[in-house]
């Protein structure tokens, strides 16, 4: 058989021991190379360039269903199994900064869900009620987040008094929208620091962004063809109740989003990105305001709201 295997940044180094394996069994192996940030993004245009039968998508969980005729596509997420030392130290550091805390939502990644009990149980010992939640359709475990979805910390946080995300990395936890305090454990650090001011940052750009956008008159809007986040529906409405509106649209698309790639298009004052919502967290980098479709609502209410059309 003809295989493709896909490895997100962090695990492509394990590239040639998974291939040495398939090859072993008779397989003739390719890898993909482009950047692959989650689990939304399969290299399917790369699996039929070259022909697989199957593709193989290492280190996440399955993020959706996919039908693709004649690509059998299997997800094989990749569980650290953090040393006992390791991850109690991680648990200790966080106990340290939680003596106000007794109730606590935990969440963590996909890489560390093999070891939720254990790290509950470290929890636990230090005197900690834990909770737990399934988040969206997009996650397979009990306490897992994705970068676009918390549901897993936002479920659990009105009973808690604080959440504590588990793992390494400042991606995920800047995502938890949960309306309580949040504490990074990092095994990796072997430190535990409340993250909740940086949140609350992020959540003031994007604040600041929709008012902006609400005033612009030309709008770029981003679809991307990464299969789990290709949006064309809510693309095609954006650019009609913008035009409803008065203002000019333009439906970009591409695989990859880049500040690069859309700095020369300088007519537009602001975009609305079907895409990731993570991409627009660094609106800086962007120049321009970058709404996600999730906020489109809102920044259609102002727009309305200014121009004195409200519904
Ligand atoms: S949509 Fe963005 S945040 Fe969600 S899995 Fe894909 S890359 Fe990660």
């Amino acid at each position: 058989m003809r295989i493709i295997l896909q490895f997100p940044e962090g695990l492509k180094q394990k590239a040639q021991e998974y291939a040495q394996r398939y090859e072993k069994e008779g397989h003739e192996v390719f890898v993909a190379s482009a950047p692959c940030y989650g689990a939304c993004d399969l290299c399917i245009d790369e699996a039929r360039a070259v022909g697989a039968q199957k593709l193989v998508h290492v280190g996440h969980a399955e993020f959706m269903k996919m039908d693709v005729k004649g690509l059998e596509i299997e997800y094989i997420p990749y569980f650290d199994t953090l040393p006992k030392e390791i991850l109690e130290n991680a648990v200790e550091k966080a106990l340290e900064m939680l003596h106000a805390h007794k109730k606590i939502a935990l969440v963590t990644t996909v890489q560390h869900i093999g070891q939720i009990e254990e790290i509950k149980k470290a929890f636990e010992k230090g005197g900690k009620k834990i909770l737990l939640e399934k988040g969206g359709k997009h996650v397979r475990h009990e306490g897992q987040i994705l970068g676009c979805d918390s549901i897993a910390a936002s479920k659990a946080a009105p009973n808690a008094d604080c959440v504590v995300y588990f793992g390494g990395g400042q991606f995920h936890p800047l995502g938890i929208r949960a309306g309580k305090p949040v504490l990074v454990a990092d095994p990796y650090l072997g430190k535990a620091y409340w993250i909740t001011e940086e949140i609350e940052k992020l959540e003031k750009k994007r604040k600041g962004a929709i008012l902006a956008s609400a005033h612009a008159k030309n709008f770029g809007i981003i679809v991307s063809t990464k299969n789990g986040q290709f949006n064309l529906t809510g693309a095609r409405l954006a650019k009609k109740e913008l035009e409803k509106r008065g203002k000019k649209a333009l439906l970009l698309v591409s695989n990859e989003i880049f500040p690069l790639a859309l700095e020369d298009f300088n007519m537009f004052d602001a975009y609305i990105s079907t895409a990731c919502p993570r991409i627009g967290d660094d609106h800086s980098i962007y120049k321009k305001p970058i709404i996600d479709f999730g906020d489109f609502k809102r920044v259609l209410e102002l727009m309305d709201a200014v121009d004195g059309r409200k519904k």
